[in-house]
């Protein structure tokens, strides 16, 4: 049978797993513990031995379904969720990696994965920023005990478009996690298993999710990492098929040992949210890329950063390696803007921080969430103080280009 489209797919994956009553919607199930008729069955799923659940915080039916779906839209072998997408990035890297471990990391990045690396440091496992937007710089940086190769799809807020398929070549010849986190482009915009990624993430919270209305993260294996050949697996773990052992140990570790586990509830609202995905997505990004270009010639921007644009420094490698460009963007206003009151005169906009919601939202991010990071390091990553940026909603795009205009008027 030819395979399925993305929307059809997720739409119908509950069906698949033998739903109670015939229910469409995966159930929530609330249950925290699981009863056994036969003892012994309870120890079978304990030691692996037979599918099953035994206690909330390593497994959940409701969370399972979701999993499933996410591992089928990034066609990969396996997902493991969790409380958030923060979640999910920790506990892949603390479950992975040991002290004395390197890590080459994209120095653009999402401001608390910045924070979280730091604090890896103090662990013992040294993390080296470099531009990502050239594979050259990736391998320069790499040492014999780099583990790990860190980059996001499209960049916060600057939106710099990583070298994806060239740093995915580096990383298969030598033999280096390559850790992918797809939250900016979403599974329906970039399937990063085509680049060679070994590991997935996505926070569930922004376009998986989509509405704004639940916390989520994920880790997907893709399959194309040699796991037999990676030290760090612990003996417990180095047991039948190797091309289980990462994901295995990221579940023991990351979710049963760390315990930010995914509440059925939650997943029941990111499950039904990511079923409209592709339609969300390709409405905010024909928005986004309409106030881009508005944007790009308006007197009062200085600067508009999207890699829709033409002048964009990777819009070639953009449009190859992405279904549509995104829906975020950033602006830099010219002097005569303040843009805390650029902000204060849009209407249907809303000053918040989060992305990927159905409604637009823009942030001052030198005064919010790149504030802690100081002025040097946002310097260094192209962050002026006047930075808006956008996460682009589904809404009438007449409405976002009457706040546009007015609040830009000089
Ligand atoms: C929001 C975000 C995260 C963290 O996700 P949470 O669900 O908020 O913890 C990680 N990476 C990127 C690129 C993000 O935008």
């Amino acid at each position: 049978m030819a395979k399925k489209g993305f929307l059809t797919r997720n739409l119908h994956s509950d069906r698949k797993s033998k739903p109670e009553h015939g229910v469409l919607h995966k159930a929530i199930h609330p249950s925290v513990a699981y009863g056994y008729e036969d003892a012994r069955e309870l120890a079978e799923v304990f030691q692996g031995k037979r599918a099953g659940y035994n206690y909330g915080r390593q497994l959940n039916p409701t969370v399972t379904a979701l999993q499933d779906r996410i591992s089928s839209m990034e066609e990969g072998k396996a997902t493991v969720a969790f409380a958030t997408g923060m979640a999910a990035i920790a506990a892949s890297c603390l479950s992975l990696l040991r002290a004395g471990d390197h890590i080459v990391s994209s120095a653009f990045l999402f401001g608390n994965t910045n924070s979280f690396f730091g604090t890896l440091n103090n662990f013992g496992i040294e993390v080296s920023f470099v531009d990502a937007t050239d594979a050259d710089n990736v391998a320069a940086a790499l040492k014999e005990n780099t583990r790990m190769v860190f980059v996001e799809t499209i960049a916060n807020p600057v939106t710099q478009v990583a070298d994806l398929a060239a740093i995915g070549e580096l990383c298969q010849q030598r033999q280096i996690i390559y850790c992918v986190d797809n939250t900016m482009t979403s599974p329906h915009l970039f399937s990063p298993r085509s680049v060679g990624a070994s590991l997935i993430i996505n926070s569930l919270t922004k376009y998986i999710g989509g509405h704004g209305n639940a916390l989520g993260g994920a880790v997907t294996d893709s399959g194309l990492y040699d796991w037999s050949t990676y030290d760090n697996i612990y003996d417990t773990y180095r047991q039948g098929d190797a091309s289980n052992w990462g994901i295995t140990q990221i579940k023991k570790k990351g979710l049963r040992d760390m315990g930010a586990s995914l509440g059925p509830e939650a997943a029941h609202h990111l499950a039904v949210g990511s079923e409209t995905l592709p339609l969300r997505l390709e409405r905010a990004c024909d928005n986004a890329q309409t106030l881009a270009e508005f944007c790009a010639q308006h007197p009062g921007v200085k600067q508009c950063y999207y890699p829709g644009l033409p002048s964009h420094p990777q819009h070639e490698r953009a449009k190859t390696l992405f279904a549509r460009f995104g829906a975020i963007f950033s602006i830099d206003l010219v002097d005569q803007l303040d843009c805390f009151e650029v902000l204060n005169r849009m209407d249907t906009v809303i000053a918040s921080s989060n992305l990927g919601d159905t409604r637009t939202l823009a942030i001052p991010v030198a005064h919010t969430i790149y504030y802690e990071m100081g002025p040097e390091r946002r310097a260094s990553m192209g962050i002026a103080d006047s930075m808006i940026r956008f996460s682009v909603g589904i809404e009438d795009i007449d409405d976002l280009l009457t706040d546009f205009s007015e609040a830009l008027a000089l």
